[in-house]
């Protein structure tokens, strides 16, 4: 049997946290591993997410070895070993990008603090609440003993997207796919590149102007086509993406295989050092590592600056707030 590994997840009350915990329970995260989950919510939600802990209880998982819900972020993540940050203020009617980043930083800062001093060493950490990657920068500034890297936000859902996409061209199963790739931030300035795709391991190429009008489109505007279909935002996709993430960076990505991962930069294909951007990576002995010495198409490469400038931008509004150094 392997080691329990303890699991803090954030607003587990809400729709994305509903369909994750039971996928965690279910074992699809963390394989074999027993899970003990640590629900965090505000005040007004416990309620909720307590009834969602009688429902984890009822499903009888054998890997699920505890449930607790918290309303203090210290207790949460005490001990945690992974941590789905998927809690976040959004943006409401009149609301300008600076208040949105305020409020999302009094939430991300207080956790990344509360990370740093009470969860467990080699804490793993996927932060979904958007603006994600921002959100992961200012969880980061605030947990100064946790090497930085240890922080990610997911651009995940992005490449399956993409994957689907590209399997529906193709006509083929998405499991023959590989190597798909979204760059920069994860937000309409995603850059979702499907130049690098192997099927069965052969390179496929896809027409240029195809890319443009129809896939890259069809991606980065497929949560605002989900909202209008089905009267809500996409949830359990996203909650099956935050899955994915986190079970490829503990338990390895597929050999020849590389996924996408917002992580802090350390200047691969010039995106600023220390910038949260999504990067294509491999994840090995339960270490990120991104590809390098990828060639980037011209249309590729300006869409890539235009995400990263726009990193830049929310990089320097919660600096001016005083939410990151
Ligand atoms: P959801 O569970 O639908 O979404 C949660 C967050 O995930 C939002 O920031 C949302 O961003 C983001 N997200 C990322 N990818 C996606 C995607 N593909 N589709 C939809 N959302 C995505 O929100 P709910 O309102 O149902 O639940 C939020 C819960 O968080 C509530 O129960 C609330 O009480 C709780 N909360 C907890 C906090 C805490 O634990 N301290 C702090 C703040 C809130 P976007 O807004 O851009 O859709």
């Amino acid at each position: 049997m392997s080691t329990p590994l303890t699991v803090t997840v954030t607003g587990a009350a809400g729709q994305i946290g509903y369909a994750l915990l039971f996928r965690i329970a279910a074992g699809d995260m963390l394989g074999d591993h027993p899970v003990r989950l640590r629900l965090l919510e505000i005040p007004q939600a416990v309620a909720a997410a307590e009834g969602t802990a009688m429902e984890l209880a009822d499903a009888a998982f054998p890997l699920l070895e505890s449930v607790d819900v918290f309303d203090d972020a210290d207790a949460a993540f005490e001990g945690a070993e992974v941590a789905l940050l998927v809690g976040a203020r959004p943006r409401g009617a009149g609301m300008e990008r600076g208040d949105l980043l305020a409020a999302n930083g009094a939430i991300f800062g207080p956790q990344g603090r509360a990370i740093n001093d009470h969860a467990a060493d080699g804490i793993r950490v996927l932060v979904v609440g958007n603006p994600a990657n921002t959100n992961a920068l200012i969880a980061a500034a605030h947990a100064p003993d946790v090497p930085a890297e240890r922080f990610t936000a997911m651009t995940r859902l992005d490449h399956n997207r993409g994957l689907a996409q590209l399997a529906a061209k193709l006509g083929v199963g998405v499991g023959r796919l590989t190597r798909m790739t979204v760059w920069g931030n994860h937000s309409s300035t995603q850059v979702p590149d499907p130049s690098h795709v192997l099927l069965d391991g052969e390179p496929v190429g896809f027409e240029p102007a195809w890319v443009a009008e129809q896939f890259v489109p069809t991606v980065a505007n497929r949560g605002a086509a989900i909202i209008e279909a089905r009267g809500a935002s996409s949830a359990a996709s996203a909650a099956s993406a935050a899955v994915d993430h986190m079970r490829d960076w503990v338990l390895g990505t597929r050999d020849g295989d590389w996924v996408s991962v917002a992580l802090p930069s350390r200047g691969e294909y010039g995106v600023p050092a220390g910038l949260v951007s999504s990067l294509p990576a491999v994840s090995v002995d339960g270490e990120w590592r991104v590809v390098e010495g990828l060639e980037l198409s011209d249309s590729v490469r300006a869409g890539l600056d235009a995400s990263v400038a726009e990193l830049t931008a929310e990089r320097d509004a919660v600096r001016s707030l005083g939410l990151v150094d």
